[in-house]
């Protein structure tokens, strides 16, 4: 099955430009490790145009029904690999399945940053969280960490101090990064402890957490007994799938002109993964992918690779 454009991601991105895609008519498939993305993190999503305020739940399933009305596939797999092939199609390697398209559109967004410390990856699932929004509610009466300095960490902080008896919130440094008010509102809460220039080393348990150890500014390593540990210390992009089909900026992220386009014709690229926007928003994402997907219908067009489309946009 030759498709006309693979979206890879299945966040805001991705089911926009799959909504587009099949207005034009194109036999798309989306392929997405997790529905809805990084909205799955969020919880009432209040800066959408039509909406005042929405679920991340509701918006994400409105998006995803419309994409499937319009005709698209949607397969829940991680991609692993892409190739182009010499005959200028790309070959999508995704679990043990390999598909073809004329086209293909990387909406593959921002994962959160790991703290890189023992203990963590193994329990990651077990105490160790990247959402205080998601996990946040299973630590009623308990004691938890968040780690962070911004408005992220920050923010999580403040929930979790309306659910859990106590709240430690470690930082590196004493430079915090979020919003003044935020900052105060955290300071002012009885049952958050701010730790600043304090290292975590460890994140100690048997098969569920138990503690952190860290080391402070003198050098001297203590520990604290917890029973979460929320990790909020930014996103990252995780393009090395691409990095030979690609240029990427310092970040990481994937360099776009203003079609989407990258440098590997026939492949476009949209969202949070992008060098485009500073402001990593939904409506940001869902406009870009928009182009995106219109870009890879005109690059089928040009090339007569595709029938006119006898819809409007
Ligand atoms: C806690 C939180 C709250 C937020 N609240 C808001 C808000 O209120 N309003 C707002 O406008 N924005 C908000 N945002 C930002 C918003 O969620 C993002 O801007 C938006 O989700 C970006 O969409 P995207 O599709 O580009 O990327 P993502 O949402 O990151 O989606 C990318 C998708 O691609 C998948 N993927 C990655 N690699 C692969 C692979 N190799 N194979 C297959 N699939 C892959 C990922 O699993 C993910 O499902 C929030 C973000 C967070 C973290």
């Amino acid at each position: 099955m030759l498709y006309d454009i693979i979206i890879i991601g299945s966040g805001p991105a991705g089911l926009t430009a799959a909504i587009f895609s099949t207005r034009r008519e194109m036999k798309t498939l989306v392929i997405g490790k997790e529905l809805g993305g990084q909205v799955v993190w969020a919880s009432e999503i209040e800066n959408y145009p039509g909406f005042k305020s929405i679920s991340n739940f509701e918006f994400i399933e409105r998006l995803h029904d419309q994409a499937l009305s319009f005709g698209a596939e949607i397969k829940t797999a991680e991609v692993v690999r892409l190739e182009k092939l010499a005959d200028e199609t790309f070959k999508v390697y995704a679990g043990k399945e390999e598909f073809l398209a004329k086209t293909v559109v990387l909406t593959i967004g921002l994962s959160p940053r790991r703290l890189a410390v023992a203990g963590e990856i193994e329990l990651s699932g077990h105490g160790v969280s990247y959402c205080a929004n998601c996990d946040g509610p299973l630590y009623k009466g308990k004691i938890v960490a968040v780690i962070g300095g911004g408005n992220s960490a920050f923010d999580s902080a403040e929930m979790l101090s309306k659910i859990a008896d106590q709240v430690y919130l470690i930082h590196r440094n004493q430079n915090f990064k979020a919003f003044e008010s935020l900052i105060t509102e955290v300071k002012e809460r009885k049952n958050i402890t701010i730790l600043a220039d304090t290292v975590v080393k460890e994140i100690v348990g048997d098969s569920k957490v138990e503690k952190i150890v860290y080391e402070t500014i003198d050098g001297k390593t203590n520990e604290v007994s917890v029973d979460g540990v929320f990790i909020e210390i930014g996103r990252i992009a995780h393009t090395d799938l691409v990095a030979d089909l690609v240029d990427r900026d310092d970040r990481l992220q994937i360099v776009v002109n203003n079609l989407m386009e990258t440098k590997t014709s026939g492949l476009f690229a949209a969202g949070d993964v992008t060098d485009k926007s500073e402001y990593k928003q939904i409506t940001v994402a869902v406009g870009q992918a928009t182009t995106a997907a219109l870009s890879a219908y005109k690059y089928l067009q040009t090339r007569n690779q595709i029938k006119k489309s006898t819809t409007a946009y």
